[in-house]
């Protein structure tokens, strides 16, 4: 791995596009990230951090790892960089508040490689592998897009089973965001130590098996008990993933069960970087010790997938596809059609009431919106 260099000798003119989009394996195993060096247009020698348009630039490529306003966190190698974002970027196609979310990869110019923390300017955000987004909020004459995050394997809903409740139509809908997205989706039910052994417990696996025989993987934790961390460990480690649950299921604890002290490094940031606490329903992406990254989303509890046609919705639910084979209008939607095999399954019981149900108000919501102002 190259260090990173603190000047730049260019030998031509050539733009050196080595180093150019950080792959993937780099992230996921936390490895450093190789600077990339800029060429310059003109012969001679220049030092990094020079301000002088026409001096070569020391640029780097790095992930955002915060992003608040006009300001990001970038990681570089092991290192947190302050940035602002170059003002043509928000010009963009990209609507304001999405040009650089949390796990971009952006390509960055040194400012102040010396402050603490060394600070630069994004100059450009790299072509992202995918994204979740969801409806931020209803706006006059438009409706606004959140993106939660870019460049991810997989979303992790987290839940507790007891303490609070679990909300079974949330994990429905972000299941289908997942699937639209198409990123995995992974359900971890925690304070299964709450549960008591018997019928309350066979009730509980009922529901949750039904989402692992769907294909989502499903994971019984306790953060009290230690039950179901190793495998959440195996699960987060090496990708990059979203983890998304309401405050008090024991996020917080499991993950420090997973990292002791992941917590308190997150606070060490925070206050070196000086950009604000009160951020709490930003996401954060953080590294883990034995490689990859996760971004913790607080304060998430309602999730209304983004640009999703009311048609598509029956696409996102696996357990309609086979069912709904045998439907007698090709353009069923599941619902007040005669003949429907996505009805007729859940008479027979082979998909859950609850299930449709959460499909039916997913559409209902759908609908409105298009109603409103087109299909996004
Ligand atoms: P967060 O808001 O999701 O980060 O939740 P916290 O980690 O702060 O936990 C909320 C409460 O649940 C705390 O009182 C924890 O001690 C408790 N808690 C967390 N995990 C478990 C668990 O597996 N079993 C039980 N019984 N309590 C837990
Ligand atoms: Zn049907």
């Amino acid at each position: 791995m190259r260090k990173r260099e603190k000047y730049v000798t260019l030998e031509s003119d050539e733009k050196l596009t080595h180093g150019h989009g950080i792959n993937k394996t780099q992230i996921r195993s936390n490895h450093a990230i190789p600077a990339v060096r800029l060429h310059k247009r003109s012969p001679g020698r220049c030092a990094i951090g020079a301000r002088d348009e026409k001096a070569v630039a020391a640029q780097h490529e790095g992930i955002v790892i915060r992003s608040t306003g006009g300001h990001s966190l970038v990681r570089v190698n092991d290192t947190t960089w302050r940035c602002e974002l170059r003002g043509k970027l928000k010009k963009g196609p990209r609507a304001a508040q999405t040009v650089a979310v949390v796990g971009d990869r952006v390509r960055l110019t040194v400012i102040d490689a010396n402050n603490e923390p060394p600070s630069g300017v994004i100059e450009e955000v790299l072509p992202r592998d995918n994204k979740i987004s969801r409806l931020a909020a209803r706006r006059s004459g438009g409706q606004v897009e959140q993106v939660l995050m870019a460049n991810l394997d997989q979303v992790v809903a987290v839940q507790s089973l007891r303490e609070p409740a679990p909300q079974k139509s949330f994990i429905d809908r972000l299941m289908v965001a997942a699937e639209r997205f198409d990123v995995k989706g992974v359900l971890v039910l925690n304070k299964v130590d709450l549960v008591p052994a018997g019928p309350e417990l066979a009730a509980e696996q009922k529901v949750w098996n039904y989402f692992q025989e769907l294909g989502y993987t499903v994971i019984w934790a306790s953060a009290e008990t230690g039950e179901g961390t190793e495998e959440m460990r195996n699960i987060l480690t090496d990708r990059i993933s979203l983890l998304i649950g309401a405050s008090g299921v024991g996020k917080s604890t499991l993950l420090n069960v997973i990292q002791p002290g992941l917590r308190l490094r997150v606070n060490e940031v925070t206050e070196k970087t000086g950009l604000g606490k009160h951020t709490t329903t930003r996401t954060e992406l953080f590294p883990l010790r034995d490689g990859g990254f996760i971004a913790d989303s607080p304060g998430i509890r309602g999730f209304d997938p983004w640009d999703m046609e009311p048609l598509a919705v029956r696409d996102y639910f696996p357990d309609f596809q086979e069912p709904g084979q045998s439907c007698h209008y090709r353009t069923c939607m599941h619902r007040d059609e005669p003949r429907c095999g996505v009805k007729d399954a859940v008479v027979r019981g082979r998909i859950p009431v609850r299930r449709h149900g959460a499909y039916l108000a997913l559409l209902a919501d759908l609908e409105e919106r298009k109603a409103e102002v087109g299909y996004r």
